[in-house]
């Protein structure tokens, strides 16, 4: 079975790689079917804006398509920069985002530094429609550590004195991560209702 991942951002492709690998499953994504990344995402959270994603790519790419939407909630920030995490600031590049991130922080104490990481993860076939989400709990540090992972993950942790998601094995932070979990939940769903069996 091919399925289509409606992502441009590397980073994922390999996690839900990783996550599909007892399914037998051929894993593309929007540059191997030379599709633009272009789906509106005019939704007010992130279930809402993956399901716009996997219905926009379905229809362009008759494939069983996976999307996901995630982002990083801050609570000193209201849950700033959610839904708009890869838009930041209006900033280019991570390293300026997660800088920017660092500065607007720079007077906050440990115990108020708490954040999460939210993921919506959505498969629509053209007929079946699944969806789970879920999250990870834990702290914006105050430096950057690491450099394995994505976005914000040198400047997230789990635990205050614990190692960044950035400094995280590739199938550690599988196991925990929103994402991780989202995809894991979104599987078993797929596997109840027959679309993937191992
Ligand atoms: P999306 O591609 O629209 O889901 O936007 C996700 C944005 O949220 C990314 O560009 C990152 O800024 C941030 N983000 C989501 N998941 C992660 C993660 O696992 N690590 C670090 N940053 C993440």
């Amino acid at each position: 079975m091919k399925l289509l991942m409606a992502t441009g951002n590397p980073g994922k492709v390999e996690e839900l790689t990783a996550l599909l690998a007892p399914f037998g499953v051929e894993l593309v994504c929007l540059k191997d079917l030379a599709l633009p990344a272009d789906c509106p995402e005019t939704g007010e959270s992130f279930l809402e804006n993956s399901k716009q994603k996997a219905f926009y790519y379905q229809r362009l790419s008759g494939l069983p398509v996976v999307a996901d939407d995630s982002g990083l909630e801050v609570d000193a920030l209201g849950g700033a920069p959610g839904i708009h995490s890869a838009r930041f600031g209006g900033l280019e590049t991570h390293m300026e985002k997660r800088r920017y991130l660092l500065d607007l922080l720079k007077s906050v104490e440990p115990e108020y530094r708490t954040a999460r990481f939210c993921c919506a993860a959505v498969f629509f076939d053209g007929r079946t429609y699944l969806s789970a989400e879920a999250t990870i709990e834990g702290f914006i540090t105050l430096a950057e550590r690491g450099d394995k992972g994505f976005g914000y993950d040198p400047i997230f942790a789990t635990e205050w004195d614990g190692p960044t998601t950035a400094e995280l094995e590739l199938d550690v932070k599988n196991r925990i991560s929103h994402r991780g979990k989202a995809f894991q939940q979104l599987l078993t769903l797929l596997q109840q209702h027959s679309v993937f069996e191992k």
